[in-house]
């Protein structure tokens, strides 16, 4: 048994959007203060955290004071640089550095998961013209292009349904990887968390709506469809886990096809697609992710009694007539309190639970 951290102790987030809000508010609830970091920018987990560092992610000095005055350190935000994640020292940042090297880039993301037994869509980098013509031979069209790292919800993504847009794109300076177009009849992510004695629990996995490459709401129960197809997937994210000494939650995206589940990508950290679990589950990711981290006992993942729950985000304008939804029973709102109402941009979420 891993000693836990007493209360009153500190952590660290590095990042400070929405997902390290709702880990500062878990924290807080546990008796922990939290210590947020991140650069200059709308910084929504500063309001939660009881102090909030803004810094630039190469500046070791800041990152030296965070690491002296935090007990441990965790992430909400999977392109931290490695260096910054080094920086903080080995043994105090959960999850490991070696996560995040993995699941910033796509291609040795796809190559690990292979080599565990995994099944992602077919790929190949793509550094020149000549690599993307040769890609484009071997994968066929329809295809998705994508930068290798740092893309997100649906961006730095290019579909090609011909050879004219082929023709059009502009490989730049390279970092891309070509990816097969997966035919699926539906998506889902395993979140599971592991802790620091190797104990490993995850929630019911949801089916995900995503559109235009955003997720827009998420599904329990999942449907046969995609349940036929957990026991596989849940098997590889325990791999995943076991292999990179995994500490946290963690959450592998997957497309439910006919031949089975084809892994999409990983994120080392809570995921969009478990924040039904803050008032569906008897633990929610974000309190477990925490008690991970502080090495306390795990809790319980089941769902709580409910024919179905369903979370949707609120995207851009929408957050503005969302106090109107909680008219309806058992809805709760999420306001992340950003600033900037962008076009697209993640402003909150709601989950409603229909209890039979
Ligand atoms: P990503 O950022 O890679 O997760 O992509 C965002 C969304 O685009 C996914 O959730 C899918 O809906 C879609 N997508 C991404 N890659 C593929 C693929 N290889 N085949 C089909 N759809 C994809």
């Amino acid at each position: 048994m891993t000693a836990s951290l007493p209360r009153g102790s500190t952590i660290g987030i590095l990042g400070g959007g929405q997902l390290g809000r709702m880990m500062a508010a878990a924290a807080a609830r546990l008796g922990y203060r939290c210590i947020g970091f991140a650069p200059e920018g709308d910084n929504v987990a500063a309001a939660l955290c009881d102090e909030f560092v803004t810094a630039e992610w190469n500046d070791a000095e800041a990152l030296a004071l965070l690491a002296a005055a935090c007990d441990v350190v965790t992430l909400e935000f999977e392109n931290v640089p490695v260096e910054a994640a080094q920086a903080i020292g080995e043994g105090k940042l959960y999850p490991p550095p070696a996560a995040l090297e993995t699941a910033q880039d796509r291609l040795i993301e796809k190559r690990f998961v292979e080599s565990l037994g995994g099944r992602p869509a077919p790929f190949a980098p793509v550094d020149t013209p000549a690599d993307l013509e040769a890609a484009l031979a071997r994968i066929g069209m329809p295809a998705i292009l994508k930068t290798r790292r740092e893309g997100y919800d649906g961006k730095g993504q290019w579909r090609l349904q011909s050879p004219a847009d082929a023709g059009a794109i502009d490989i730049g300076d390279g970092g891309l990887i070509l990816e097969g177009f997966i035919r699926f009849e539906a998506e889902f992510s395993v979140i599971l968390v592991r802790g620091q004695d190797g104990e490993m629990r995850s929630w019911s996995s949801t089916r995900n709506v995503h559109e235009d490459g955003i997720l827009a709401a998420t599904h329990y129960p999942a449907g046969a469809l995609v349940e036929d197809q957990v026991a596989e997937a849940e098997a590889l994210a325990r791999k995943v886990a076991e292999a990179l000494d995994y500490v946290g939650v963690l959450t592998l995206e997957f497309f439910a096809t006919a031949d089975g589940p084809v892994f999409n990508e990983m994120a080392p950290r809570v995921h969009n697609s478990g924040h039904w679990t803050i008032e569906g589950a008897v633990t929610s990711q974000f309190e477990n992710h925490i008690r991970a981290v502080a090495g306390l006992p795990l809790g319980e993942t089941r769902a709580v009694a409910a024919e179905r729950i369903e979370m949707r985000n609120l995207l851009g304008r929408e957050i503005e007539r969302a106090q109107d939804l909680l008219e309806q029973a058992d809805t709760h709102l999420h306001d992340y309190g950003k600033r900037e109402v962008r076009e697209g941009r993640k402003m909150g979420h709601v989950t409603r639970l229909v209890r039979g």
